[in-house]
Order: structure tokens, then sequence, then C-alpha cells
């Protein structure tokens, strides 16, 4: 009895609290979803915060939203560690369900920017239909994108090929067509030099940064963007820094490597 009445009481006291603190539960469970009317459609948003990222999401992609977070977490962690960086601030990402529901061009990137709500910065776009298709590899290149913007910030000026290249070896995915074109260049001798790469040389930049990591591992590629970073009058001295060789031995070496590596069998 006296242990009846003793646990009696406080219950009692308490049930208030619990209501009130169960309606604001129901409340915040009930509306997690920020309601924006456009284009006479009401489309609803929410956020799922990790560590690194605030992930924007509508109802329909909700059963996705766990594997999403966590593979994002796992892919940030992978990159974050191989470049020895952490990003500036967490990442907006956004997630909608198909291919097609992925912006094309600038507006479409604001309208969606707008209507989920997300912060304004860069933003990672990712569709359910890839992610379930690719769940890593789509995740580790758009992110790869984002480190450089930190870590190479002239990359456009002074390595136009090198956002692209590096956000492949992460996405860690060979295109076939681009498999063909690497073949054959190689059976045409005409595989250019390292420090001559532009901005469309997508396949051979990948092909670098492979390379780069199988000889001179993750610290290798740390190494080559910090020489150019350092701004050097030409990606020739680039080469000498990064890797204590001549840009002569360092393409001799890479072809030696794509032999190795690529050659039809
Ligand atoms: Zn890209």
């Amino acid at each position: 009895m006296t242990l009846l009445a003793r646990t009696a009481s406080p219950t009692v006291r308490l049930l208030p609290h619990l209501i009130s603190a169960l309606v604001v539960l129901i409340w915040s469970s009930a509306s997690p979803w920020d309601a924006l009317a456009q284009n006479g459609r009401e489309q609803r948003w929410a956020t799922q915060p990790t560590d690194h990222f605030d992930i924007y999401y509508q109802p329909q992609q909700r059963s996705h939203i766990d594997a999403v977070a966590r593979e994002a977490e796992r892919v940030y962690a992978r990159i974050s560690y191989a470049l020895r960086h952490e990003l500036a601030a967490k990442m907006p990402l956004i997630l909608v369900g198909e291919d097609r529901d992925l912006p094309r061009n600038e507006g479409q990137a604001r309208a969606l920017v707008t209507a989920s709500r997300a912060s304004e910065r860069d933003h990672l776009f990712l569709s359910a239909e890839t992610f379930e298709k690719r769940p890593g590899s789509v995740l580790a290149h758009e992110l790869t994108h984002q480190f450089v913007f930190e870590l190479l910030p002239q990359a456009d000026r002074d390595a136009p090929w090198v956002s692209e290249a590096l956000a492949n070896h992460h996405g860690g995915l060979w295109d076939s067509s681009e498999l063909v074109k690497v073949r054959d260049a190689m059976v045409h001798g005409s595989v250019p030099a390292v420090e001559d790469l532009t901005a469309s040389d997508r396949h051979w930049g990948h092909a670098v940064f492979d390379f780069v990591a199988a000889e001179y591992g993750a610290q290798g590629i740390r190494q080559y963007l910090a020489a150019l970073r350092g701004g050097l009058a030409t990606r020739s001295d680039a080469i000498r820094l990064a890797f204590g060789v001549s840009p002569r031995d360092f393409n001799a070496a890479f072809q030696s490597y794509l032999r190795t590596r690529f050659a039809d069998r």
C-alpha cells in the first residue's frame, strides 16, 4: 500500500506535464513538413540533419532517408579522411524522387532550393532513383566537387580538369564510353602529357588520379592539390614539387600504368 501510495502521487502530479509533452510531440511529429505552395501545388518538405549534412526531402522520399543519410556520412568520412579536410559548413543535400526531377539549369536549381527552403549556399542534388542504382558513387562524385571548391578555389583557372577528374576518381566508376576513349588513344599512341590536360580531358584526368592514388597513395593526391594551390608558374613545377620527379618521368610512369590497367585483354 505504502508503495502504491508513494508512486500514485507523483504520477498524478506528472500527468499534466506528460500530457503537454505529448501534445508537443504529436504536434511536432504531425508537422515536420514545411508546406509551400508552388505552381498551384502544395509542396511539403522536411529536413533530416546529420553530422555533416542537412537533407531536404518530401514525404514520398521518406523511406530512403535513413539509407541516404548513412551513405552520405560514410562517403563524407572517406573523402574527408583522404583529403584531410573538413568542409567549412554543413552541406545542404536536396533529395528528389526521380532523375527527371533533378534541376537541369540554374533556374530550376534555384526553384528547388526555394521550395525546399534549403540554406543559401552550394547544394548537392540527389535523386532516389540514382541512389538506388549507385548508392555511393554519385554522392562521392558530387561531394568531391565541394571539397575541391574549398581546397583549390582557383581550380577553374589553374587546373580546369582537376575538379571533374578527382570527382570521378572518388566516384570510383568508369563510364564504358570513357574506357573506349582511353584504350583507343593508347592504341594510337596519343596519350596527352599530364601537364597539358584541359577541361575536356575528363577520362585522362580520372586515369591520372587513379594512377597517383595507386603509385603515391592518398598523400600523393593531397601533395598534388597543395602544389597546384601554391600557384606555381607552370603545371610542370607542380608535378616536380608534388612527386619529386620530372614531368617526363611522371608521364612515362603514367603510361606504363595505363598499359597495365587498361590494356584490352
Ligand atoms: Zn562532376
